[in-house]
């Protein structure tokens, strides 16, 4: 098989491919309105062909054929004759056009029988159900950093998600945490920012809040002590890496001892922004990066605030004194990634 670029002097043949398959997988769940408003769509692209169009061939017959705009970044024709379903004709052709432009995120408004296709291939949906013009779709999107984390994540026993925003996290956890369950956490600017303390104080959990003002030092030992044995351990992580591990820095141990053992749920979320290529990557960001910041944030005088940089200090407040990688489990599942599509923390 092989996968070529179609441009306007061959537009009939793609088109009448797509037509067919449209009216017959598609249409059926279609109002009237719908089916003429994507058939006068196909109509102006035989016209005047503006999308960026590829087929895949077998020989000089034409199997599938996906089309997209914005340089890449969004699909809005992606097709495959009924006898090549199933022979990864899609999956080549999505292949081609992600390592054709090489976009972080790829978005597509799905018809209701493709959804699941999308899904297959590491789309998630970004909306319920749309409706213009009599055409029905669910906005979807795609990001590529994210699906290689979550798959390695998979390899390592560790479930992966990836929600586009806050919204979608909190939508996310009230599936995951069953209501009336104990909850701790660790100390997070990502759960802080996308609202995650406040949706674990909402009643719903009983959660184990280290943060009330008034605790004493004693106290604040205790509910770490109480997270070995929370039903769920909820926390942000220094890094992901793309094959698929968590590492993180910790100044006394109790955000990173709970996700290594006890609690049977961890739930650990991160912005794509804690996406790195390997371990040394996550290394090397969160002692030049993160750290520091968090140093800052926490009101340390340790070096790294004032130069903005790791010197690898012995300062006696230092926050780097534990360094925990995280690259499997024996439970399937009991660590859960969500990754948001949002920059968050440090
Ligand atoms: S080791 Fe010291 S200087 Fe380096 S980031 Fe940690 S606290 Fe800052």
């Amino acid at each position: 098989m092989e996968i070529r670029k179609i441009e306007q002097a061959g537009i009939l043949e793609p088109m009448d491919l797509v037509w067919q398959v449209f009216q017959e997988f598609e249409a059926p769940d279609y109002a009237p309105e719908g089916i003429a408003t994507f058939k006068s769509f196909i109509d102006s692209q035989c016209s005047q062909l503006t999308l960026e169009l590829f087929g895949a061939y077998a020989g000089e017959q034409l199997l599938g054929v996906i089309a997209t705009r914005n340089n890449g970044s969004h699909i809005s024709l992606f097709f495959v004759r009924k006898e090549y379903h199933g022979q990864g004709i899609g999956k080549s052709l999505f292949g081609h056009i992600r390592s054709s432009y090489d976009h972080p995120t790829i978005t597509v408004n799905s018809s209701p029988y493709a959804a699941e296709v999308y899904r297959k291939l590491g789309f998630t949906d970004l909306d319920s159900e749309q409706v213009t013009d009599g055409l029905r779709y669910i906005p979807m999107e795609y990001h590529a950093k994210a699906q290689q984390a979550m798959n390695q994540l998979r390899k390592n026993n560790m479930a992966g998600y990836y929600v586009h925003d806050s919204k979608q996290l909190l939508q996310l956890l009230a599936e995951l945490i069953p209501p009336g369950s104990t909850v701790g956490s660790g100390d997070s600017v990502t759960l802080e920012q996308t609202g995650v303390f406040q949706f674990l104080r909402s009643g719903n959990y009983n959660f184990l809040d280290k943060f009330v003002p008034s605790l004493t030092r004693e106290e604040k030992r205790q509910i770490y002590l109480k997270n070995f044995t929370a039903d769920t351990f909820i926390t942000g992580t220094s890094a992901v890496t793309l094959d698929g591990k968590l590492f993180n820095i910790d100044g006394n141990g109790s955000r990173v001892a709970p996700m290594l053992y006890g609690p049977e749920q961890v739930i650990v979320v991160a912005g794509v922004n804690k996406l790195t290529d390997n371990v040394e990557a996550a290394i090397h960001r969160t002692r030049q990066i993160a750290a520091p910041l968090d140093a800052l944030r926490l009101g340390k005088e340790t070096p790294c605030v004032k130069l903005g940089h790791c010197i690898d200090c012995n300062h006696k407040q230092r926050i780097c004194n534990d360094f925990v990688l995280i690259a499997g489990q024996f439970s399937k599942d009991r660590i859960k990634v969500i990754i948001v599509n949002e920059a968050l923390g440090y």
